[in-house]
């Protein structure tokens, strides 16, 4: 099955590429697949802006298109910067995103750094409903970064699910096990089993 991710974000693609290594599923970016096409991510919800994408791509070429909504929502923040988190860091700089996040929370204590991140993944195939799938990791933010792996906000975000390392600490296949892009990911593969079977 060839599959066109509805974005150019080469982090995301790369985490999906390993997601679907060994399979039947060939996925190419937009940008492989000869697409341009910006989608304004005008929506305030994961959802919105992941079905805008996918629906989108997949009117203008007409084959499966998966899109990617995600980020990091902080419970000392009332859920910030959420669906803003890539435009939180200024111009998407992330070292310095980072840095303005770990100030926000310099005065916050160790319950209130609570945080997780979210991902909906949206598959639209034209002539079909457009599905959605949620994945969710929960854990806490640090008080510095720790390791240089994954991208975006890795370095600072803890699981509780881990050994007290950062995703930033993580190996690929380690977060792909457990984050929310995985655990989206591992439910849209369901369906697709299941529309198979
Ligand atoms: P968007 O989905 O393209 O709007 O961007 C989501 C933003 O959330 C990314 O640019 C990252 O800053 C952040 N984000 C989403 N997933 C991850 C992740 O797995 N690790 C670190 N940051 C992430």
């Amino acid at each position: 099955m060839r599959l066109i991710l509805a974005s150019n974000n080469k982090n995301k693609l790369r985490e999906f590429k390993q997601l679907v290594e060994g399979m039947d599923i060939e996925l190419l970016s937009q940008s492989e697949a000869g697409l341009h096409l910006d989608v304004e991510e005008t929506g305030t919800t994961f959802e919105e802006n992941a079905r805008l994408k996918a629906d989108a791509f997949s009117k203008l070429c007409g084959l499966p298109c998966l899109a990617d909504d995600s980020g990091l929502c902080v419970d000392a923040l009332g859920g910030r910067p959420g669906v803003y988190s890539a435009r939180y860091a200024p111009n998407r700089d992330f070292d310095k995103g980072m840095e303005m996040l770990l100030g926000e929370l310099a005065a916050a204590a160790d319950k209130a750094r609570k945080a997780h991140f979210s991902c909906v993944l949206a598959f639209a195939f034209p002539g079909m409903e457009t599905k959605v799938f949620e994945g969710r990791v929960d854990g806490r933010i640090a008080t510095e970064k720790h390791g240089n792996g994954g991208f975006g906000y890795d370095p600072v975000f803890v699981p509780d699910e881990g050994d007290g390392r950062s995703f930033g600490e993580f190996g690929k296949e380690e977060k792909n096990a457990i984050s929310h892009r995985g655990r989206a990911f591992k439910k849209f593969l369901d369906y697709l089993n299941h529309l198979n079977n």
